[in-house]
């Protein structure tokens, strides 16, 4: 599944960050760390970015999907 354009839950733009997300922890940054530095504060956003780190258990995500 591509990431989701906007956060589920509040609507704020995170796919323009997740690339940048992406190579920084392909780098092995921490995630918190990176969020944090690229300002996705809020636990619905962030979520979207630890829930898609399981890029190996596509039916992980897709079950999040349905508690939107
Ligand atoms: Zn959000």
């Amino acid at each position: 599944m591509m990431f989701p354009v906007r956060c589920f839950s509040c609507g704020t733009v995170v796919s323009e960050v997740y690339e940048e997300y992406h190579e920084r922890l392909s780098n092995g940054e921490k995630p918190d760390d990176i969020l944090d530095d690229l300002q996705i504060t809020k636990y619905c956003c962030r979520r979207m970015f630890a829930s898609h780190r399981l890029q190996n258990n596509k039916d992980l995500f897709d079950d999040v999907m349905e508690y939107k």
